[in-house]
């Protein structure tokens, strides 16, 4: 994985026991991964294993694939044997799925016991076949899927019922000796679902996946998973997380781990600093930062690129990271770790700034700064 840090310089992470999902610990002081979920047709193997790669890329630690069918569930086996990073098959139903999710080599199986048909009969074989298999689960709840009872008695999805829905499930595993499993209680509210977490992760030591759940489109999604996680994450709170996007999944990804990043619990990659511009631009700042950024997006190496739009606060910004622009009369001013090492016309202002960065990229990997 590309997460080395385990430590907040925020808080001290809560202490909460490690399971595995694969090769990848989750939970007791672990770095925090970040996850996502394909949403190919599962028994779509080439274009759902093409996903994963694509999410694997863009730092991914750990994938779910649904399983909603026998097919999908026939698929597995394929997906597992290729996939690069841990696959954790999401069932709901079905329990003969989550057997077969085993059998296929799934590191993990997401199992909502609230939906499992006769989960009371059924639950003691699932942690069994589990624990031979040594693999973990996930369980817990959404909002939307709360037993009816729990619903009745709180009047609602509230972060009480949600907690005594999880509760419940996991006294469920743990009266029979499984222990290898994590918690999710998602909600939709970025203020209900801190809550949830908050009153959840008081009252056992599982370690918690977050998620806000059917968040939104990007824009939307995006905002109430950084306010939702960085609330919690800046508490301690949380061992892995997912942000769930009406959007592709890769940006998901992303988002989880500009998260991380900007919380300090994950190592940087490639940042921008650029102005909002104002009357004295003498440049479109707003196109520059763009380009810059879709060129740059995809370096590993954790290089700071400052864009400026006069010569006002941009000079002393451009001086703080690795390389930087301030333009003035149409030509911008190319500053390396403080020094102006040269001046071009506007056009050239990108391409000159890649190509830095660029080499700047390749003395770090050199150097072994690169994570
Ligand atoms: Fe305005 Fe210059 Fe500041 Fe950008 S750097 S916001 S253009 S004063």
């Amino acid at each position: 994985g590309e997460s080395s840090i385990s430590e907040s310089p925020l808080h001290p992470r809560r202490q909460s026991r490690r399971i595995m999902v694969g090769p990848v610990p989750v939970g007791g002081g672990a770095p925090i991964s970040v996850q996502s979920m394909t949403n190919t047709k599962t028994a779509n193997v080439g274009a759902t294993l093409q996903q994963i790669a694509e999410l694997t890329a863009a730092g991914c630690d750990i994938v779910r694939v649904a399983v909603p069918s026998q097919e999908d569930a026939d698929a597995l086996p394929r997906i597992v044997a290729k996939s690069p990073i841990p696959v954790i098959a999401d069932i709901h139903f079905q329990s003969r799925y989550v057997f077969q999710a085993i059998d296929a080599g799934c590191a993990a199986v997401r199992v909502n016991p609230g939906n499992i048909r006769k989960f009371d009969e059924v639950g003691p074989s699932i942690c069994q076949a589990a624990t031979d298999a040594g693999i973990s689960l996930r369980i817990g709840v959404n909002a939307g899927s709360l037993d009816k009872e729990l619903y009745a008695k709180y009047g609602g999805p509230t972060p009480e019922a949600l907690v005594a829905s999880a509760m419940k499930e996991a006294r469920m595993f743990e009266d029979v000796g499984f222990r290898d499993f994590k918690i999710s209680v998602k909600h939709h509210d970025p203020i209900t679902m801190v809550e949830t977490y908050r009153l959840l992760a008081k009252q056992g030591d599982w370690p918690l996946h977050l998620g806000v759940t059917e968040a939104g489109p990007a824009w939307q999604g995006t905002i109430k998973s950084c306010l939702a996680f960085g609330a919690l994450l800046a508490e301690g709170i949380g061992d892995t997380i997912r942000v769930s996007l009406s959007a592709p999944p890769v940006e998901e990804v992303k988002v989880g781990c500009k998260i991380l990043e900007y919380l300090g619990l994950r190592a940087r990659h490639f940042d921008i600093i650029s102005c909002p511009s104002c009357g004295r631009a003498q440049v479109d700042v707003i196109a520059l930062a763009n380009e810059v950024t879709n060129g740059l997006s995809g370096i590993t190496a954790p290089i700071r690129v400052a864009v400026m739009g006069c010569i006002v606060n941009g000079p002393g910004e451009a001086r703080e990271a690795d390389l930087g622009v301030a333009s003035g009369n149409g030509k911008g001013q190319i500053f390396i770790k403080g020094k102006v090492i040269e001046t071009v016309p506007e056009d050239r202002i990108v391409d000159t700034l890649l190509k830095h960065a660029n080499a700047i990229a390749e003395q770090m990997e050199a150097d072994g700064l690169v994570t």
